[in-house]
């Protein structure tokens, strides 16, 4: 049914009008319009339905995001209440509104260390672009305005907006709408199938760990800002760091005292098994970023949790910090979000993907894929991983991107009821928490399908 007249709307007028006037974001829309974008109209625990009605199991929970899963009803409930209670009002010149200072309490509890103040923004890359503005300005506070340097990886994904594209390692992006913003340095990432040359994950953990030091030694230590990563390159096509590196990362940080900033718009919120990635990794970081799983997708809101050095350094000297959204804090996001951190804890969602549901789809996708002909490595923790499509499994060689093998995985994914993500040449799945492990049976059954229609496109 249409929402705005309530008369009900062909899949085929939508295309049409979608064809027309809508503009996608990542996407190829000369090539979309050839063929009409697909309509989802429902959904419900892990699954979607289109406008022609084919049930898909998501095994990407949107864009990493939906982690307790669709159709939770509390969520619509508490954002009807609170539209109806204050659907507005904004955090900025001295007020605040219930909801947010609430949210702001238990992401201060449930985060790691001493990130004890919470900065809201909506998405994750203006989480990100607020980073890189605070860590800036908490080196003009602390008297070395000169700190301005951050250091990233390649292939890292930080968003979209000019801040988070130049912070980010996507080359294709960085190609787009240039010049990038200055002072943005970017080291080797930790992909230890595609790139360690020979050496065991733990020494190539440390060559990748090396290069932060010689990049901080290339720049001056003491013109470099804050080293940012995603404890797993997610976009990057789940890039699992090899044993030591991120022990290695922190290390080289202290000693040059730089910031540390992980970026948790996908790891966090039970992904990886634990609140956030670096409870899983061991990382100490002194600002995450967040999002995604904040509000389980049900509402746009992202946050960056703020250790008490920069934030104690930004309250007591930096006056007035002149940066903010006017939905900043959203009361109807905030609501949302704090419904789902409720569902998460008191469905004890994170302990399950911890103890049951993470474990046995990594060991089923290692045992039932890793022997396919075209899975070279399969890597990941938790409820997310990645598959590298091997061209010349005995020596890691990968297909060609030009060959978009990929893509053609994808779409028999699509076309048979599965999402599954390409990232180049690696598949990765990233489902909704709440998936059992029946579901999972079924998701690495529709892979394995769609890896043999792949082989046979291939031919
Ligand atoms: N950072 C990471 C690690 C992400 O994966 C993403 C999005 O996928 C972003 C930042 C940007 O988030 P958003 O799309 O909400 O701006």
């Amino acid at each position: 049914m249409n929402a705005i007249n309530k008369e009900p709307v062909r899949s085929d007028d939508i295309r049409a009008l979608d064809a027309e006037h809508h503009l996608h974001p990542f996407t190829d829309t000369q090539a979309l319009n050839n063929k009409g974008a697909r309509i989802i109209e429902r959904a419900e625990g892990v699954y979607l339905w289109d406008s022609e009605g084919n049930r898909i199991i998501d095994g990407m929970a949107g864009l990493w995001c939906v982690n307790i899963g669709y159709g939770r009803k509390e969520l619509a409930d508490v954002a009807k209440e609170q539209m109806n209670q204050l659907p507005y009002y904004n955090t900025f010149f001295q007020t605040t509104t219930n909801p947010a200072t609430q949210l702001a309490k238990e992401l201060a509890a449930v985060t790691p260390g001493d990130l004890n103040h919470i900065f809201f923004a909506n998405s994750g890359s203006e989480a990100i672009d607020t980073i890189i503005r605070m860590v800036r300005r908490y080196w003009e506070v602390e008297g070395k305005p000169w700190r301005k340097v951050m250091i990233s990886r390649n292939n890292a994904y930080h968003g979209s907006t000019i801040g988070g594209t130049s912070l980010g390692g996507m080359s294709a992006m960085h190609k787009q709408g240039g010049p990038m913003v200055p002072g943005m340095e970017h080291i080797r990432q930790p992909y230890w199938y595609g790139e360690a040359d020979g050496q065991s994950p733990e020494e190539f953990a440390q060559t990748c760990a090396q290069a932060l030091e010689e990049k901080i030694l290339q720049v001056g230590p003491d013109n470099v800002a804050a080293f940012v990563g995603e404890p797993i390159q997610g976009a990057g096509g789940v890039i699992t760091p090899p044993p030591g590196y991120w022990a290695a990362i922190q290390k080289i940080c202290r000693k040059y005292d730089i910031l540390l900033v992980a970026d948790e718009v996908i790891c966090g919120f039970g992904r990886t098994g634990n609140w956030f990635g670096s409870q899983t990794f061991d990382i100490k970081p002194d600002l995450i970023s967040m999002a995604k799983g904040l509000s389980s997708g049900y509402q746009p809101i992202s946050a960056v949790a703020v250790g008490d050095r920069v934030a104690n350094a930004l309250i007591a000297k930096g006056g007035e910090f002149f940066h903010g959204f006017t939905y900043s804090g959203h009361p109807v996001a905030a609501a949302v979000a704090l419904e789902n951190l409720r569902i998460l804890r008191e469905e004890r969602v994170i302990e399950q993907v911890r103890d049951e549901t993470g474990p046995y789809l990594q060991q089923q996708l290692r045992e039932r894929l890793g022997g396919h002909p075209l899975v070279g490595h399969i890597e990941g923790v938790g409820l997310i991983a990645g598959m590298a499509l091997a061209q010349d499994k005995s020596t890691h060689k990968l297909f060609d991107s030009n060959l978009d093998v990929g893509t053609i995985c994808r779409n028999h994914c699509f076309a048979n009821g599965l999402i599954m993500r390409a990232c180049g040449n690696r598949m990765v799945l990233s489902p909704p928490l709440v998936i059992s492990k029946a579901e999972i049976d079924e998701l690495i059954d529709k892979a394995l399908t769609c890896l043999d229609l792949t082989v046979k496109s291939l031919a």
